[in-house]
């Protein structure tokens, strides 16, 4: 039987030819591929600069360390996410400290971020959770008010819209995804987006073991240069085999985010006769690029989330748990022990992933639909 599988990256003939054409070129590691994919990205979004690296968690490793943050600090984030967005906090020392989500939008709660502030926060890392824009503005204004840095996590958010404005440039440090299960890919690969030259020097410096001349300009010169390594760094550097998939990628975007909000808005208008289900939706300030469509079932739900999962995969059709919580995961429980976020743990309980990818076979979108609806008695 064949199984729908609950995501698929959209990879053609162009990005082969790409990936084949940087294999020939003999320049395969971070050079001139990497340098265009940053520019086009920098241009797309519609900031100065544009940094790649080697996925979203090492993006967010440097944002926290061009941050200065480290040891004795505390980053206020939600546990309701992907696990890297916590595990990057640790690897600068610093302790992540979580806070509840608004159970309409998946994003951070304000009020109980606000608090959750004490006298060692230095930041807060805000999710753009399966890519719904966040409140920028207010968790800007809340950071100006209290001295904090913001920093994005805006790895399923590439294309999502903001107070008419890309994701990426609303702030300094705005970290992105290229790993398959987001809207585009390079395989693994990441970037970080800024309108500030000093961190976009500081960036580049960590991404290629904190050394004073890249390899490009080291290549390139005519005359011997003796490159210096100013402070420890890193080999978070992107490949130009990526990059040269990456520029295909980011040609394709806008009609990968029209196709899969047209799904979407099939799947919603499909399911809102339901009251006991739950969907994400565009938040009243922005647009949503639909990295993910999520389904929650609310009380009255004759099925739990589990059994409707087990139904789905029986009529051949895969889903996923919904946003995981770090809390509850064992690499947290053993090392901040005791922590209830209650409105986090019933939201990612209670909700699942269904399929939606481009191009996806109008029978197949149907198919889950109705699957959905009848197993939940519709
Ligand atoms: C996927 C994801 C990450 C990690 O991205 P990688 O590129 O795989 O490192 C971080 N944060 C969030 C919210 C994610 O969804």
């Amino acid at each position: 039987m064949r199984i729908i599988p609950v995501a698929k990256p959209l990879l053609g003939v162009e990005e082969a030819q790409a990936a084949y054409d940087a294999v020939l070129s003999g320049w395969v590691t971070q050079g001139p591929r990497v340098g265009a994919f940053e520019e086009a990205f920098a241009r797309y979004v519609g900031t100065r600069y544009a940094v790649a690296v080697s996925s979203c968690t090492t993006a967010l490793h440097l944002s926290l360390i061009v941050s200065g943050i480290g040891p004795g600090d505390e980053v206020i984030c939600p546990s309701m996410s992907y696990i890297a967005t916590a595990n990057s906090i640790r690897y600068v020392g610093a302790t992540p400290v979580f806070a509840e989500i608004d159970p309409h939008t998946y994003n951070l709660d304000i009020v109980d971020t606000e608090s959750r502030i004490t006298s060692r926060t230095k930041a807060i890392l805000l999710v753009h959770q399966v890519g719904v824009p966040a409140d920028i503005d207010q968790f800007s204004e809340l950071a100006k008010r209290h001295g904090l840095m913001l920093i994005e996590d805006a790895a399923c958010a590439i294309g999502s819209i903001y107070k008419q404005k890309l994701i990426g440039s609303n702030s300094d440090l705005v970290c992105f995804s290229f790993h398959p299960r987001k809207i585009v890919t390079t395989g693994d690969g990441g970037m970080i987006t800024s309108n500030r030259q000093d961190y976009v020097e500081r960036l580049k410096l960590l991404r290629q073991h904190g050394m004073s001349v890249n390899d490009r300009t080291r290549h390139e010169a005519r005359s011997i240069i003796f490159e210096d390594h100013l402070e420890l760094g890193y080999n978070y550097r992107m490949t130009d085999i990526q990059a040269a998939v990456g520029i295909k990628q980011l040609e394709r975007l806008p009609e990968i985010i029209e196709e899969r909000r047209a799904i979407a808005k099939f799947y919603s208008d499909s399911l809102r006769d339901l009251p006991f289900i739950h969907t994400l939706r565009d938040p009243d300030q922005g647009r949503w690029n639909v990295q993910s469509y999520v389904i929650r079932l609310l009380e009255g739900s004759p099925l739990s989330r589990d059994d409707l999962m087990r139904r789905l995969l029986k009529d051949g059709i895969s889903s996923r748990r919904g946003i995981m919580t770090a809390h509850r995961e064992t690499a947290y429980r053993n090392y901040m022990p005791g922590i209830s976020l209650p409105i986090s743990e019933a939201a990612s309980d209670s909700s699942l992933v269904i399929p939606l990818y481009v191009p996806m076979a109008r029978e197949d979108q149907e198919f889950v639909i109705s699957r959905v609806r009848y197993h939940l008695g519709a």
